[in-house]
């Protein structure tokens, strides 16, 4: 029988409906072909004219090469400072400046790899990319919230194959974000105690959604996954920030993502995924909420979720916030732990 769960850290109802009868190859993906080929690529090594100037390099060792770099976005999505005055709040038309930044990060030198291609070196690079470009617009006082995401495949929001991952920096807290966030602090008003660790615990205990674990990472499948073998990780030490992970714990990282997106692509094929790292806003008092976010490094607990694009949000997702779902997590984790994994590092 289908069932309606909620999700213990973000209230969210979701439908699980397995009668729908899903296996895996249901869901199987083919290599995507949307792309126009390394000449056209503005992301390849050799096409560097084609990007705005560079934020960050992780240079090759020749000294001309690279192996991760990071570039402000062509196309973005918010600009970095106002260019006018603020406008007068209106009660039913607010509207603020599109305050924020877009930046993207270039995984590779090579086109056509992904995640499960990647050497656990690479990986490394990669996080070490993303945790210093945090870091940098965590700082900065004009932004309130970054969000570091990746779409991979069309189905997941990409328009372009060469691996990539995008940052955005906003001046605002997303409600989603501000949902969590409060939630996490009645928590720990209540019982002193992390909901997330607490979480992770009755995983560990459960056992049944659990898909891999190391010294520094513990991956599962939610148990109100909103989507067909949708994973999450999250750092076994507890912290808020995502910035802050000793070089142990980039190691730890790099492996389990390489990891975890081989588990899929085995099971089933080149899918198109989005992955979301989601931690603190800049903890800075701002004028009006002084100490509001002092909890937070006690409170909040920063992961990752990986996403699989399998099924369409529509008119019902869209009408009621309630996701459809018919793959079980339990199930699904039980698909990704026997999933044949080739050179787990
Ligand atoms: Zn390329
Ligand atoms: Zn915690």
């Amino acid at each position: 029988m289908s069932e309606f769960r909620r999700g213990a850290t973000n209230n969210r109802w979701v439908i699980i409906a397995p009668e729908r009868g899903c296996r895996p190859s249901d869901f199987e993906q083919r290599r995507i072909e949307y792309d126009a080929g390394p000449n056209a690529c503005p992301f390849c090594a050799g096409n560097e004219d084609m990007t705005p100037s560079e934020l960050y390099r992780d240079p090759a060792p020749d000294g001309r090469g690279w192996h991760v770099r990071v570039i402000p976005n062509k196309y973005p999505a918010l600009m970095p400072y106002a260019d006018s005055a603020p406008e007068p709040i209106s009660r039913f038309f607010e509207r603020r400046h599109g305050v924020g930044t877009h930046e993207v990060i270039i995984e590779s030198p090579v086109h056509n790899h992904d995640i499960p291609d990647f050497c656990e070196e690479q990986m490394i690079r990669i996080v070490e990319a993303y945790s210093a470009r945090f870091k940098v617009l965590m700082e900065n006082l004009s932004f309130r919230y970054v969000l570091l995401f990746r779409n991979h495949g069309t189905e997941a929001g990409a328009s372009l194959l060469h691996p990539h991952s995008q940052i955005i920096a906003t001046s605002i807290v997303p409600q989603q974000v501000r949902s969590s966030l409060r939630i996490a602090k009645a928590y720990y008003e209540r019982k002193e105690r992390c909901l997330f660790c607490d979480l992770m615990l009755a995983e560990l205990r459960n056992g049944e959604r659990i898909v891999d674990e190391n010294d520094d990472f513990v991956t599962w499948t939610p148990y109100d996954s909103r989507f067909p073998f949708e994973i999450v990780i999250y750092p076994r030490a507890h912290s808020h920030d995502f910035s802050t992970m000793a070089d142990h714990q980039k190691v730890g990282l790099a492996r389990t993502l390489i990891l975890t997106t081989r588990r899929l692509r085995s099971l089933l094929g080149d899918v198109p995924y989005n992955l979301v790292i989601e931690t603190t806003p800049s903890l800075t008092a701002r004028p009006g909420s002084p100490g509001s976010r002092s909890i937070l490094p006690h409170a909040y607990h920063w992961h990752i979720a990986v996403i699989p694009r399998l099924t369409r949000v529509a008119g019902f997702e869209l009408g009621t916030g309630f996701y459809i779902n018919p793959m079980p997590p339990e199930e699904a984790a039980k698909h990704l732990r026997d999933a044949a994994v080739q050179g787990i590092p």
